[in-house]
Parts: structure tokens; sequence; C-alpha cells
């Protein structure tokens, strides 16, 4: 049985509240990634607090310089100032690194298993469970897993990708969107891969770090990053950063016909060439009382003043009609 660690009581008010806009840029802001920014700027300016942006661009394949400073534009066209300079994780690969070198060393292996490797030991984990017609639904989950075939390798940590030990406990924390949340990061994760084998440093890490090194309390993003939760705990743990004290995971944007609007999906970019009437909108999508059309600056004034969460708690979707 895994050891159980009880869930945080609810922290009381840390002394100065810091929240954090984290999109990655592979793509442009869309509906979803707008209202992510949106609340979590709402949420923390009507604590009183700082709201920092990060570039979470890691995954140099896949992210674009041109996506960064679209956002950035977007953001200011929308009136949502960040506070202090933006951070890009594409700048910080040495601190990743030092983090890996240093206070999370015991905790990595190298690995050298390929993902036509691990494919093939999953199908063959499912047909075992097909024949014997039960725990279909457990084999499923093992897709996610790593089964630690090099774990005792002691392969070269420098020629090989980098995975990181989760720990098989159950770790529990408030969420004050989405209620008490229970995972176990063996299960939900496995141990993830943290440094790919070309260097590309994993987001998961790099996000612990920074939210740890940026001294962030309040986390309000997707409800599609709650499965990392548990290991983002671990991570800042095991780092010995500070944790996060307050988390929130938003509903999912979702078109009516149930599809999450994501890049991958080709959100529509968001246009903001009607800033106010943009914002209108996504606080109407958030279900936050009705603000007058005015200048960004004011209608975000209105906003943050009025900012209530309520009506989005136990909320897994809102969905848009496009
Ligand atoms: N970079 C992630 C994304 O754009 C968000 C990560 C986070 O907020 O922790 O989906």
């Amino acid at each position: 049985m895994p050891s159980t660690v009880a869930p945080p009581k609810k922290a009381s008010s840390p002394a100065h509240p810091i929240g954090r806009f984290a999109p990655s840029p592979t793509g442009e802001l869309h509906l979803g990634s707008l209202t992510t920014a949106l609340a979590s700027y709402c949420h923390i300016k009507s604590l009183g607090g700082t709201w920092l942006l990060r570039i979470e661009d890691t995954d140099t394949a896949r992210c674009d310089r041109q996506f960064s400073e679209q956002i950035l534009l977007d953001l200011e066209a929308l009136a949502l100032f960040w506070d202090g300079d933006v951070i890009y994780q594409s700048e910080r690969t040495d601190i990743y690194n030092d983090y890996l070198a240093d206070p999370l060393q015991p905790l990595t292996y190298a690995c050298s298993c390929s993902r036509k490797q691990l494919n093939a030991y999953w199908d063959a984990q499912k047909q075992q469970a097909n024949i014997q017609a039960s725990g279909l639904s457990q084999a499923l989950d093992n897709r996610q897993r790593y089964p630690r075939c090099c774990l005792n390798a002691g392969l070269d940590k420098t020629a090989h990708k980098l995975r990181l030990q989760m720990p098989d406990t159950l770790i529990g924390f408030a969420d004050g969107i989405q209620d008490n949340c229970w995972q176990n990061p063996q299960q939900t994760v496995g141990d993830m891969v943290v440094r790919r084998e070309d260097g590309i440093i994993n987001y998961i890490l790099a996000a612990s770090i920074d939210d740890g090194l940026q001294g962030v309390t309040h986390i309000m993003r997707g409800l599609d990053i709650l499965p990392m939760t548990s290991a983002q705990i671990s991570v800042m743990h095991a780092a010995r950063l500070p944790a996060v004290s307050h988390w929130y995971h938003l509903p999912l944007i979702c078109h009516d016909n149930g599809q999450k609007l994501s890049k991958q999906n080709l959100a529509q970019p968001i246009d903001t060439r009607d800033p106010s009437r943009l914002l209108q909108y996504a606080l109407q999508l958030l279900q936050q009382p009705a603000v007058d059309i005015d200048t960004p600056e004011r209608m975000l004034a209105q906003a943050v003043q009025q900012w209530c969460q309520t009506p989005l708690i136990g909320q897994q979707v809102l969905n848009v009609a496009i």
C-alpha cells in the first residue's frame, strides 16, 4: 500500500500573493488560453498580488519566437499587463540542469527505452489484460506509465534521456475550483522524462523549478494540467523549493460538440482588433458579473473588483458555440 499524505490545510493568506500565466508558444493565444490568462490575472489582482508572465518555450522544435511575440502583443492589446520582466524558459536550461545535477540527482536515472520498445511492451500488457478479460482499464492506464526497465541499469546519464523517479504515494491538495484532489504521481505520471536525449527539458520540470524560484503562491491554469499537479508538487518538494499554497484548475473551454479548444485542434487565434468586446465575451465565458464596455484598462479594473470564481466551482467544461 502506498503511504498517504494528508491534504494541506487551507494555507493562511501568504504575505504577498504571486500568480502567473505560463503559455507555451506553440501557437497564438486562443479563447482557451485567453480565459486562463484573464482568470489568473483577475484572481491574483483581486488579492492585491503580482501577476508574472513566463514563456514556456523549452521545446524549441515546437515553440516559435513569432508566437511568443504575438502572445505579448495580444496581452498588451487587452491591457493584461504583467509585472516585472518576462521569463523565457529557453534561456534557463543551465538552471534546470543544475537542479538535475544537485538536489534532484538521487532521483534521476538514464533510460535507453525507445518509443517503439515501450509501445510493444504496452501492447503486450493490453493483450494480456484482454486475454484475462479483466483489468482492461488498468492496462490502458498503464500506457502512460514507464515500467522502470532502466531504473537499475546504471546507464550513462549524459548519453541518454533522463527520467525522474516519482513517489508511489498519495498526495492530496486543495483545489479552489475542483475541490480536494488526491493523486499518486507514480500512478498518474510514472517516472517522467525530465531531459530528452537532445537536451530538451520537460515542461513540468521547468515549470516546477520556475514556480518555486519565482515564489509563485497561486497557480490558476487549465484542467488539462491537473493530472500533472502531484508530479509538480513532488518535484518542488524534492528540489527543496517553496510549495505553491493555492491551486485552481479552470474548466476547459470546449466547442459545443465536446471537442476541447486547443492548438492541436486548430483553435482560432483570438482577434484583438476589438479588445473590449473580446474581454466582455471572455468574462461572460468565465461566468463573471457583467462589465461595462469601456477601455480594456477600465473593464479589467471592474472585472478585478468583481472577480468571483464561485460559479466555476466543480465545473470541468465551459461550452462555446463556434
Ligand atoms: N505551458 C503550459 C501550457 O501552455 C501551462 C503550464 C502551467 O500553467 O503550469 O499549456
